[in-house]
């Protein structure tokens, strides 16, 4: 889409970068989302508008806060970064609505989801639901014939994971298995290879853990899965049919 698309996606993935890391510091700890505005963690002064401007706030305090000069995470900014910059990335690589609506949605969802389940070991239903109902919704609405596919992949996802969960109680949780047939609705035949990619890539940081700390320790070390099922389901939004396509031909 034309750059002057790409440059408010990126702008309004700021914003909702900023609210997506009030959901990830609230969520876990029951508090609302909406009262009071933003705080500082450390003295709880009330932040002004001027300082919250997403990024670049940080960057005039120097990562201060302005009344008690407590440093203020780099997490913050970073992830009101990354949000823009994956906002502006669906509408630059994505023409069609659904596909548009999907990318958006899933963006949002994904990043608390990574950053509680980094936090908290935990991926809360009160992500994972609303998010996948969002995305049924945009199917319904933008394009019903992806809705089976959707289905499918949701039913076929989230069943592999309970598998998994089951066999390895240790190793997976309900919130991943949830969180696969949320990826499910929104991927379609894509979330194939996303949980490929996640299960890789949780094997290799498995084992380099292993290899740091020994196997005794490194099997008590549980490593949350969720981010690894974020970056998987990202990797295969933007590429996964292409994949698909690639490994359909040559196999
Ligand atoms: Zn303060």
């Amino acid at each position: 889409m034309s750059t002057p698309y790409v440059i408010v996606a990126l702008l309004a993935g700021l914003i909702v970068g900023s609210f997506l890391n009030v959901v990830a510091y609230r969520l876990p700890r029951g508090e609302s989302l909406a009262h009071p505005g933003s705080r500082c963690p450390a003295c709880a002064a009330p932040i002004a508008w001027f300082d919250n401007v997403p990024v670049f706030g940080w960057l005039l305090l120097h990562g201060r806060c302005r009344s008690c000069r407590a440093s203020i995470a780099w997490r913050y900014p970073a992830i009101e970064a990354a949000t823009g910059v994956l906002f502006a990335l669906v509408v630059a690589t994505q023409d069609d609505a659904l596909r548009v609506a999907l990318g958006l949605l899933l963006t949002s969802a994904l990043v608390p989801i990574t950053l509680i389940d980094l936090d908290v070991r935990r991926i809360p239903d009160a992500i994972t639901l609303p998010a996948s109902i969002a995305a049924l919704v945009a199917g319904l609405l933008l394009d019903m014939g992806f809705v089976p596919e959707q289905l499918s992949a949701g039913a076929a996802a989230f069943a592999f994971f309970l598998a998994a969960a089951l066999l390895y109680p240790r190793g997976m949780g309900m919130g991943d298995v949830k969180l696969a047939g949320m990826l499910g609705l929104y991927l379609g035949r894509a979330v194939a290879p996303a949980m490929l990619f996640a299960l890789l890539a949780g094997v290799a940081a498995g084992l380099a853990i292993i290899a740091r700390v020994g196997a005794a320790q490194g099997r008590k070390t549980a490593v949350p899965f969720g981010p690894f099922l974020a970056g998987g389901a990202l990797i295969a939004f933007f590429v996964g049919d292409e994949l698909a396509d690639w490994y359909a031909e040559r196999f």
